[in-house]
């Protein structure tokens, strides 16, 4: 028993696929990476709050927003939230990364009032 499961395993494909950054098409059900429309933004925060993984910090004082990638589980709940329509799911391949790093993005300045 054990003799034909080591003969069958030498002559098989491996189980596994190799770590490689080649494109892979996402799997059915894939809702796709987060991406932020900047330039549209309002820095209301609604996204921030839907989201079940604390992926979103918005600081609508200082009008900046943060995302971390690594947190995210691509619910898409902070695209439904979002009333501009600047959070999209993109379905297009991820590829892997080695180093954590989060997405960082803020407004203009608030007009300083004159004198
Ligand atoms: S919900 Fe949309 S507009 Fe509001 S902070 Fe999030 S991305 Fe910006
Ligand atoms: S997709 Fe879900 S988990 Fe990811 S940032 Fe949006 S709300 Fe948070």
């Amino acid at each position: 028993m054990m003799l034909s499961s080591v003969i069958r395993n030498l002559f098989s494909k491996p189980a596994t696929r190799p770590f490689a950054p080649a494109a892979r098409t996402a799997p059915q059900g894939y809702r796709g990476a987060v991406e932020f429309e900047e330039e549209v933004c309002i820095y209301c925060g609604a996204c921030a709050t839907r989201c079940p993984a604390n992926a979103i910090c918005v600081d609508r004082v200082a009008k900046s927003l943060e995302f971390d990638p690594f947190k995210c589980v691509q619910c898409g709940a902070c695209a439904e939230a979002c009333k501009k329509g600047c959070v999209q799911l993109q379905i297009d391949y991820q590829h892997p990364v080695a180093v954590r790093h989060t997405v960082a993005f803020h407004g203009p300045p608030k007009p300083t009032v004159a004198p």
